[in-house]
């Protein structure tokens, strides 16, 4: 098994809630606002699973490639991006830490409350998660990358709150 098999499988059955979280909100995460296909940005070697799959999409983004997805989707079929939703692994200095991802914080509901009001499964699993990604030279320069841009918004947000 490749480590973004193992990343992916890490997420396939535990969820930010012990309950379904896509209740409170209508599954706010999976509606792109209209004429808007930004797609969810992939980690290394994720093409494979949706290159020919039909009704996805991939497309060059400014951050990597990122998948187009046909609207609803099984759990087995959804990108890490999705099932690491509303949080993200981050390197800081050589560790993986588990944050919140700054672009959930105009759509999830779940933000607000910040880490302590996910379930500690999740936490844990999405902490897991980064560790298998920084196994590998690609993984861990995604997970640099990510741990930048979540830098660059939080401190754009800090900005325009003054
Ligand atoms: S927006 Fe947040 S609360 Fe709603 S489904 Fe997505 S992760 Fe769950
Ligand atoms: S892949 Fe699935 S979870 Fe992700 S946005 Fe599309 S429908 Fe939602």
């Amino acid at each position: 098994m490749t480590a973004v098999e193992r990343a992916r499988e890490r997420l396939e059955k535990v969820t930010p809630l012990e309950s379904d979280c896509g209740r409170i909100c209508g599954a706010a995460c999976c509606r792109s606002l209209e004429g808007e296909e930004t797609g969810m940005l992939l980690f290394p070697g994720e093409e494979d699973f949706y290159r020919d799959k039909p009704g996805w999409k991939i497309l060059k983004g400014s951050a990597g490639n990122v998948v187009v997805c046909p609207g609803t989707c099984d759990r087995r079929e959804r990108p890490l991006s999705c099932r690491l939703f509303p949080l993200l692994p981050l390197l800081r200095e050589g560790k993986v830490r588990t944050g919140m991802d700054q672009r959930a914080r105009a759509v999830c509901p779940l933000f607000s409350s910040g880490l302590k009001g996910i379930s500690e499964a999740f936490r844990k699993a999405v902490r897991e998660t980064g560790e298998i990604l920084a196994e590998t030279d690609e993984g861990r320069e995604m997970l640099i990358k990510l741990t930048e841009m979540q830098d660059e918004l939080k401190s754009l947000h800090g900005l325009f709150q003054g």
